[in-house]
């Protein structure tokens, strides 16, 4: 079975409101087996949306609306649903009575234009909704089924998981699951990413996906399979084989700020950092998770630093440890050179206890880019954590 969405608002086809429904829907569809096969956003017309339910119903034997279900003239996916599966709209007094009972918690006054949202075509599977007004219901057609869901995204989400997807599971005997792991690297380039994957990337079942974002990696492996042991199944020999060839630069399930701020608190260290950005990335990166804060001591972030010969050597020069065998503090330089190229250099210094001269890492990043800082920030936490991991077998770092 595979599925169609129809997102239905004027604010979505004018692009005032961004359709996130659908992207929900499209992956919560995908736990049950049922691909997305296609997405039509569609304003609040009721022409407009019969047309697209019945292309749709055409295609797919499920068809998933949102929206347009509120009170008012402008909500007509009821009326189009009713019209597209020819089935007139039914007047429910138990669906006006939890709307009634709602409007009386919250000590409003119901409206006579809520009663239309009482309606569902005939014969439509119900579902109450304790979340708002609007119930939302599934209809059908010569086998084929239209279910219609508010457009709100917090009622949506809760009534697709407490209501769709187990109606879908149970009624339409969806027994297939979609099983999808996530694993997360850094420290290499897409290129030796990609090159080090790329046979196991053209898999049916299960199928591996790199996306790359700010230079850490997120692997998809999504396995099809009778139920979730089998699919378990499918997923470990793709797993293993990623964990070999991505050795050194896996992260497993946990993001790098994660794998940081854990090893962080693991190894009882404690921070320095030094900044010349006032955007602060490695600051910002650190402090992105509670263990991160713990270890940050001190944090400098002065946009005039006194520059030796080169940005290098400042760098390297912040990092130095004064006595690396007394402080158990490290400290980290982040320094973006400044001007108004916009491809500039970073040079990224972490002078830590127990050793004489800094670790060091430098590249350019172009700052034309929306997200240059994230990738000073992925450079600041990859030398972290290779020191990290790298002290792991140590002794403990002294504490103070
Ligand atoms: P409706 O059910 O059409 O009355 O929609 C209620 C509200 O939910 C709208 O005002 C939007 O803010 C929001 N909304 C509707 N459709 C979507 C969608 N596809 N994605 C995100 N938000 C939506
Ligand atoms: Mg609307």
């Amino acid at each position: 079975m595979h599925a169609e969405i129809i997102a239905i608002g004027t604010e979505l086809v004018l692009g005032a409101t961004v359709d996130t429904n659908s992207a929900y829907l499209a992956q919560q569809l995908a736990t049950i087996g049922v691909p997305v096969r296609r997405v039509t956003l569609v304003g609040d017309e009721l022409e407009e949306i019969v047309a697209a339910l019945r292309q749709a119903m055409a295609r797919a034997p499920l068809v998933i609306c949102s929206g347009g279900l509120g009170p008012t003239s402008d909500d007509l996916t009821r009326a189009a649903i009713a019209e597209a599966t020819g089935r007139p709209l039914i007047f429910h007094q138990t669906l006006l009575d939890d709307i009634a009972a709602r409007f009386a918690a919250f000590k409003r006054p119901m409206s006579a234009s809520n009663r239309q949202q009482a309606h569902v075509p005939e014969g439509a599977y119900i579902i109450r909704n304790p979340r708002g007004t609007a119930p939302a219901f599934v209809a059908e057609r010569d086998g084929r089924y239209v279910a219609a869901l508010p457009g709100v995204p917090q009622e949506l989400r809760y009534l697709t998981e407490h209501a769709l997807l187990p109606y879908l599971r149970q009624h339409h005997g969806l027994a297939e699951v979609l099983l999808v792991r996530e694993v997360h690297a850094a420290g290499l380039t897409e290129a030796e990413a990609s090159e080090r994957l790329g046979d196991l990337m053209p898999g049916v079942n299960p199928i591996v996906g790199i996306s790359a974002k700010r230079g850490q990696y997120t692997i998809r492996i999504a396995a099809r399979g009778t139920g979730r042991d089998d699919a378990e199944r499918l997923i470990a020999p793709v797993l293993a084989a990623i964990q070999e060839r991505l050795a050194g630069f896996l992260l497993d399930e946990e993001t790098l700020e994660q794998r940081v701020g854990r090893l962080l608190t693991e190894r009882g260290a404690r921070l320095t950092v030094i900044e010349n950005d006032p955007a602060a990335p490695a600051f910002r990166a650190i402090s992105a998770t509670a263990a991160g804060r713990r270890a940050i001591r001190q944090a400098i972030i002065q946009t005039d630093l006194p520059l030796e010969e080169s940005y290098e050597s400042t760098a390297r020069r912040l990092a130095h440890l004064a006595d690396p065998r007394e402080s158990s503090t490290a400290r980290l330089v982040a320094l973006i050179e400044p001007g108004d190229a916009s491809m500039r250099n970073v040079h990224v210094a972490l002078g830590t206890p127990h050793s004489e001269e800094p670790r060091y890492a430098t590249r350019g990043v172009d700052f034309g880019l929306p997200d240059a800082h994230d990738f000073v920030a992925t450079m600041a936490l990859d030398l972290l954590r290779r020191w990290l991991e790298s002290s792991a077998h140590d002794s403990p770092a002294p504490q103070r």
